[in-house]
């Protein structure tokens, strides 16, 4: 079940131009990150004791760092500008929506080079959700929610070909995903991905434009 992960992790770690620095924390969920001040991608990760998917978790990290070598920085960092302020929420809110636009772009590689033990483990969030959504339809949602949901029911639709739950707004994020093919990341492809998932839920709207060749954005309400 783990084979594949750690050797894909092993792949990478000799593709990666800087070295990578683990640390295990508890308290903490997988998180990568690019540290600049000792020029090393970091990875927060919690113990593998109890965690099932313990490898797979780790090389997504791992292939966030990649796709920061590899791709424009915009598969990293999220560089915004609100240009209102009437949602409180709002500077919570956006990242999900850049996170979750890479986690599509990240997991198409795991899903190419581990798809058995990738298919499991979406399998497994497939469950737990559809249960929930089955229950409580999609209303109750936020849109954290309905971003991480419907990527979990996009990729089961792309590479298991699970039928996502009959939901309207539910619908329209998976449609989100599913627009823009993810197995070779592209800066165009992120914006066109990113713009989608804002028209999908409806609350913002947004634009890009290169400054220095990296991606701003500024995000109006919709
Ligand atoms: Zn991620």
């Amino acid at each position: 079940m783990d084979s594949c992960p750690i050797e894909e992790i092993e792949k990478v770690k000799t593709t990666l131009k800087y070295p990578v620095k683990l640390i295990e924390d508890n308290k903490k969920d997988f998180l990568w990150d690019f540290k600049n001040s000792i020029k090393s991608h970091v990875i927060t990760h919690p113990s593998p004791v109890n965690e099932k998917f313990f490898h797979l978790n780790l090389l997504h990290e791992f292939i966030h760092g990649l796709h920061y070598e590899r791709f424009s920085k915009a598969f990293s960092k999220n560089n915004f500008i609100i240009e209102y302020k009437d949602d409180p929420l709002v500077e919570l809110k956006i990242p999900d929506y850049f996170n979750c636009a890479r986690d599509w772009f990240v997991n198409a590689h795991i899903y190419r080079k581990c798809f058995k033990e990738m298919s499991l483990w979406n399998q497994t969030d497939y469950n737990k959700c559809s249960k929930y959504i089955n229950e409580l339809g999609d209303k109750t949602l936020n849109e954290r929610q309905m971003l991480s949901a419907g990527l979990i029911f996009a990729e089961a639709d792309k590479w298991q070909n699970l039928t996502p739950p009959n939901y309207q707004n539910l619908q329209q994020v998976v449609e989100a995903y599913i627009s823009v093919s993810p197995e070779t990341p592209s800066l165009k492809k992120l914006e066109s991905l990113i713009k989608s998932l804002f028209s999908s839920i409806g609350s913002f709207i947004a634009k890009m434009a290169l400054e220095d060749g990296l991606p701003k954005w500024t995000i109006y309400k919709a």
